[in-house]
């Protein structure tokens, strides 16, 4: 792995040993696998309207073009025109679209992976319904194929190859699991042959956030419900979704769910985690035959269910709060009601943010951007976005259900010396059961 800057500075990593020609060679034959009818029938609808530029976080926080959602496109773009395009032939012939160099792509390496979360905004902007996020995240496989992605993310593909996860070896899973349950004086169920329900992780919870492996168990418990975590498929983060690595992320998806499906589990239940939802929920199905053989839901949503069962009672926090909604799980899941609905039984009252729903601003670290530092000078340019409408809202507490906003969220308010907490919802139901 080497850290290097283009001839115009911009800092690039690259990975492996390949002539110059072979990587960009690899980076083309990677964005043309990616080119079916959907991405071509976006890349010829765009009409420059400029609309999608006022969406991104990162556009809006820096004032700086390169970073509008449609500029992190222009080398893919400029890669479909020449090579898959129904004019690609002419184009060729008479030189109308020049073949992508490989210093571009260096410099590309920075839109695609330190100015992008993925978090889908600007898709939602476009009148022309282009789903710019999807063929960023299509643009990363070409580039994880031609080593040029942040070692960061590197480092954490390289570590869930070998462990199974970017934060444990498996082997150690099931005694951080007990150390979880002894510390917080929960009793957890880890490698049970048979269970309804697997509950799976993200790394946040196995370094930072152990105590919501905990709370978790402590609401299965108190429902009754026939539950257990799995040393062979805990892991639902899937890097291999966030660096473009598709062998990787088929991997990691079918671990959990030919996990949940050997110990006849109904239902898999995905951790605080955005990405983990993007990965298993909506892009599972593509190495299942379309169907996925098990039922898969956030924890928000499992925790709806819960506060609707019956099963648990919550005692009333009689206090005000503003959500930040995750984007995957809201924005581009769908799941809107639930944490709302979650947040009325535990008797809060929400202070919407300017933004909130699907127009919510991104906390600024998804799509792998806060595990990669070269991106945290405009990542934290981007939380001032939201530190300034949680201030306007002026609610007593700050809630949301992802690990990785939580962190990215907390590490933006310790720069900025906010005195704001950054609190998870889960954790919140969980201390207000009602003995
Ligand atoms: S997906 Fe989000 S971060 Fe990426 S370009 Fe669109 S608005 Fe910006
Ligand atoms: S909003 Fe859509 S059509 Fe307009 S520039 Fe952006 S991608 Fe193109």
């Amino acid at each position: 792995m080497t850290a290097t800057t283009t001839k115009t500075g911009v800092p690039f990593d690259v990975q492996g040993e390949m002539s110059d020609t072979d990587r960009r060679d690899a980076a083309m034959n990677g964005f043309v696998r990616e080119f079916g009818a959907i991405a071509a029938a976006h890349m010829e609808a765009c009409v420059r309207c400029g609309m999608c530029a006022n969406a991104c976080h990162f556009y809006v926080a820096t004032g700086e073009p390169a970073y509008t959602p449609i500029n992190k496109l222009r080398p893919f773009e400029q890669a479909y025109h020449r090579n898959a395009g129904p004019f690609a032939p002419i184009y060729r012939l008479f030189g109308i679209v020049p073949r992508v160099s490989l210093e571009e792509l260096q410099e590309w390496e920075r839109l695609l992976f330190d100015a992008c979360t993925l978090c889908g905004r600007c898709t939602l902007a476009c009148p022309m319904g282009i789903d710019i996020a999807e063929l960023i995240k299509e643009a990363r496989h070409g580039m994880y194929k031609a080593g040029l992605i942040p070692d960061r993310l590197q480092l954490m593909d390289r570590t869930t190859k070998a462990w199974g996860s970017p934060a444990t070896p498996a082997e150690d899973f099931a005694d951080i699991i007990n150390e979880a349950g002894e510390e917080f004086g929960v009793m957890m169920n880890v490698d049970k042959d048979k269970a309804d329900y697997l509950v799976t992780v993200a790394p946040a919870e196995l370094s930072e956030h152990t105590k919501a492996l905990a709370d978790v168990a402590k609401i299965m418990n108190r429902m009754g419900l026939d539950w257990t975590y799995h040393s062979e498929g805990f892991e639902a983060s899937n890097i291999g979704y966030l660096n473009g690595d598709t062998d990787l992320q088929e991997k990691m998806t079918r671990r959990i769910i030919d996990t949940a499906v050997k110990i006849g589990a109904k239902t898999l239940v995905l951790p605080e985690c955005g990405h983990a939802y993007g990965a298993a929920r909506w892009e599972a199905a593509r190495w299942y035959g379309g169907t996925v053989p098990v039922r898969i839901i956030h924890m928000t949503e499992f925790l709806q269910e819960a506060v609707n069962s019956g099963k648990i009672k919550l005692k009333s926090m009689d206090v005000t709060a503003s959500f930040h909604d995750p984007c995957q799980l809201v924005r581009r899941g769908g799941v809107t009601k639930a944490p709302r609905e979650v947040l009325g039984k535990l008797g809060v009252t929400v202070k919407e943010l300017e933004n909130h729903g699907s127009l919510g601003w991104c906390c600024g670290g998804g799509g792998g951007v806060v595990s990669n530092v070269r991106a945290d000078p405009i990542r934290f340019k981007a939380f001032e976005l939201k530190k300034k409408e949680v201030e306007a809202a002026g609610a007593d507490r700050f809630i949301t259900a992802c690990g990785q906003c939580r962190i990215t969220l907390t590490q933006g308010a310790k720069k900025f010396s906010w005195d704001k907490k950054v609190e998870s919802l889960l954790e919140l139901v969980a201390d207000n059961l009602v003995d």
